[in-house]
């Protein structure tokens, strides 16, 4: 998606600090941070929303954000954080492009 400002994250178009990434993933901050902590963990393949997904290799690529947070909680020692997924905008969802917040105030 050429217009997705998280494809454009991903693909290096606007320039960001990423915390993480790897072949599949990428993680950064969130620009309005609701905790001490706050990362956004997407997927580099456009995925529009969770409740949505019809494919398996969507699904699959979509619960390996959990593996990521995972691997960030330890990198970065974190005890203690709240893991979400909006999907849809009346459910808080603000950009169509899977990711899920990692939240912490340690
Ligand atoms: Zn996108």
């Amino acid at each position: 998606m050429t217009d997705c400002i998280f494809c454009k994250i991903a693909n290096k178009e606007i320039p960001t600090e990423l915390i993480y990434e790897d072949e599949n993933y990428v993680a950064f901050n969130d620009i309005a941070p609701k905790a001490k902590t706050h990362i956004l963990i997407i997927p580099k393949k456009h995925i529009e929303r969770f409740d949505e997904i019809e494919s398996t290799e969507d699904l699959k690529l979509t619960e390996w954000l959990f593996t990521v947070a995972h691997k960030i909680i330890k990198q970065k020692n974190l005890h203690g954080c709240r893991l979400q997924v909006n999907c849809g905008k009346d459910h808080g969802q603000e950009v169509f492009h899977i990711h899920l917040h990692l939240l912490s105030n340690s």
